[in-house]
């Protein structure tokens, strides 16, 4: 089935086709290395893992790009603070980075994070044919990009020019522009600098200094993937100025319209529906969040909510998300280990049900990356297994298969079930007195209820959780 994704340049859903026939290339911006990451960086990263898996689902051969920024204002302001060598700080967070990301089990969906610093060459050769073209003007010892040069520059954002005044979020005097920005800057004494030849009018410019930020995203795509790819990703508070600046050099350096055919953006996380900022004290690093649940409860609760809608962190949301997925272990798990034999008379019930759910999470990841449909999808699925386990006392073995892999299939795609805890059956008395407790719920015997619960953690080490889907249960230290 077709693929349709949301084109901020076009504004609406479009089919995607690639350029190159069954090949995509795809960057998302990445971290600029001066602190730990957070849950707002958990959020679009988990979010493009989920894109990149199902592109390659679906049998496109992806290669994904992600950056590091290694020399940003911020990096040498850290440094500064600290005292340290801004690229010391800089490989340290970045070290700390990919930890954070082999920990969410998303590190290995990226092939190739480069970092700016490997591109001075391609970064000065791209200024060099801006400066050619007329877009690009130097100016003490910087190069700032005209805007008004550049016919199509609010085409991603659709603000107007004037509109931009109010972000003058590089002052200097003597710009052409207030709104134009800097492609090369001097560096400060105490700064990391290279030195770069440019030609300007006929005449040999030596200029000591950095590139600017927007430059060392469209230099190193160019030089990995050519003057034109297909889908470009990132959080949506970088449309302006990141992304379109690098619209304006990228399109008018190389003379190509549209230089990134796809630009998804994904929405903000709030942490208890505030932003997400040290002064409030919301503050919410990766690793301290790891502290307090499993990964896949990260990945499940990022896929509750589609990419390019706002997220809203929240203790309880977690809890309700760690009790989601505990279900699912434990719904799944009944299944899983029913008695299996050669051939059972409702064999044909569980193939349909597998088929049906690879069509339904196949169209909802179709339409947009729809991961919220995606997972209820899943869940609905599961919830059949368990009820249909409850009802039967055998499964065909190839019946089983084909349902096993319909369910890990679709949960791969979001980085869950990935603990084989499934794998292991609970005892039939264990099994007996769960079902029990939960009639004894129904009938609000909470007291007698209580007791099985107690029974069950001293004599098996099985902990119960009542969810709204029902009573999951996993076992103690898992
Ligand atoms: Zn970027």
């Amino acid at each position: 089935m077709a693929l349709v994704v949301y084109n901020t340049l076009s504004k609406s859903k479009e089919e995607f086709i690639p350029i190159n026939n069954g090949k995509v290339d795809m960057f998302v911006c990445g971290l600029t290395p001066y602190d730990d990451a957070h849950l707002g960086h958990a959020k679009t990263f988990i979010g493009f893992a989920f894109v990149v898996r199902w592109l390659r689902h679906k049998g496109f051969k992806v290669k994904y790009v992600q950056n590091i920024t290694d020399i940003e204002d911020k990096i040498i302001a850290r440094a500064h603070e600290r005292n340290m060598d801004p690229f010391e700080l800089e490989r340290y967070y970045e070290q700390r980075f990919f930890e954070d990301m082999a920990a969410l089990g998303i590190k290995d969906d990226v092939d190739v994070y480069p970092r700016s610093h490997d591109y001075i060459d391609a970064i000065r050769g791209q200024i060099q044919l801006l400066l050619d073209k007329g877009y690009a003007y130097p100016l003490d010892g910087d190069v700032y990009y005209n805007v008004v040069k550049f016919r199509d520059y609010t085409k991603l954002s659709g603000m107007k020019l004037d509109e931009l005044e109010k972000h003058r979020i590089e002052p200097k005097e003597g710009k052409v522009n207030v709104y134009d920005f800097a492609l090369w800057k001097a560096s400060k004494p105490g700064e990391p600098m290279w030195e770069i030849k440019l030609k300007v009018d006929g005449k040999e410019l030596t200029l000591t200094g950095r590139p600017g930020w927007h430059i060392e995203d469209t230099a190193m795509t160019h030089e990995i993937f050519g003057p034109r790819y297909d889908l470009h990703g990132g959080a949506n508070e970088l449309i302006f100025p990141h992304h379109t600046n690098e619209i304006a050099q990228a399109e008018a350096a190389y003379d190509v319209s549209p230089f990134v055919k796809y630009w998804l953006h994904s929405g903000v996380l709030n942490v208890d529906n505030a932003k997400m900022s040290k002064s409030l004290k919301n503050f919410v690093t990766i690793r301290e969040a790891l502290k307090g649940f499993d990964a896949e409860v990260l990945k499940l609760f990022t896929a509750s909510t589609h990419y390019r809608k706002e997220l809203n962190y929240r203790e309880a949301l977690m809890g309700e998300a760690r009790q989601r997925l505990n279900y699912l272990y434990a719904a799944f798990s009944i299944f899983y280990n029913m008695h299996e034999v050669q051939e059972s008379k409702d064999d044909a019930e569980i193939v349909k049900a597998a088929d049906t759910l690879s069509e339904e999470f196949s169209a909802a990841m179709d339409d947009d990356f729809n991961t919220p449909l995606a997972l209820s999808r899943l869940t609905v699925a599961i919830n059949q297994l368990r009820a249909f386990a409850e009802e039967h006392n055998e499964i065909g073995s190839k019946a089983k298969s084909r349902m096993v892999a319909a369910v890990l299939e679709a949960a791969a795609i979001f980085g869950i079930l990935g603990h084989d805890t499934y794998k292991t059956s609970i005892p039939m008395e264990a099994d007996r007195l769960i079902k029990e407790r939960e009639r004894l719920r129904k009938n609000k015997k909470f007291e007698e209820s209580d007791r099985i619960r107690d029974k069950l953690k001293s004599e098996y080490g099985i902990l119960l959780e009542d969810t709204e889907l029902g009573t999951a249960w996993y076992r103690e230290g898992v």
